[in-house]
């Protein structure tokens, strides 16, 4: 996982930089942009499958689907803070879930429809790493649910 504040070479994007302690600050950083054979080279097979392939994993089959330790969940990529212990909820689907993120800026979506469905795809703004899906099945008051592949986060205990 790379540093959160560390740049990469693509276009300059606003974020919310999080720290472990959960101090937070606005940051202007240039975007991870990587070849496909340089993503094989540093991630996981399953990270791989997830992150850059838009693969899912099996459900409660992850590392985080289960966890409730308090803490921050960052881009396995490139380390944006990407969602928090406390807006994790038990879901029953097997994958972590959660019904807000860290920060809007620090997430895109776009439709996907694939598999014959039609499905908001979340990504990590910063890299552009597929995360999962955002349903509006969550539990109030944001009545969101962001249903996130473990493989594509890394926990920090605070
Ligand atoms: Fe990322």
């Amino acid at each position: 996982m790379m540093d959160p504040l560390e740049n990469g070479t693509g276009p300059e994007v606003e974020l919310v930089h999080v720290r472990d302690d959960g101090q937070r600050e606005t940051v202007r950083l240039k975007k991870v942009v990587r070849s496909e054979a340089d993503w094989v080279g540093e991630l996981q097979p399953m990270e791989f499958c997830v992150m850059r392939q838009q693969g899912t994993e099996r459900p409660f089959s992850g590392e985080y689907w289960n966890n409730h330790e308090k803490g921050i969940y960052r881009c396995a990529s490139c380390g944006t803070a990407l969602f928090q212990s406390g807006e994790k909820f038990e879901s029953g689907t097997g994958w972590p879930s959660f019904f807000a993120p860290v920060a809007e800026q620090n997430l895109t979506t776009r439709t996907d429809r694939s598999h014959g469905m039609e499905r908001v795809e979340v990504l990590c703004k910063k890299c552009d790493a597929h995360l999962g899906h955002l349903f509006p099945d969550g539990p109030k008051p944001s009545g969101l649910r962001y249903c996130i592949n473990s493989a594509a986060l890394k926990f920090a205990k605070s």
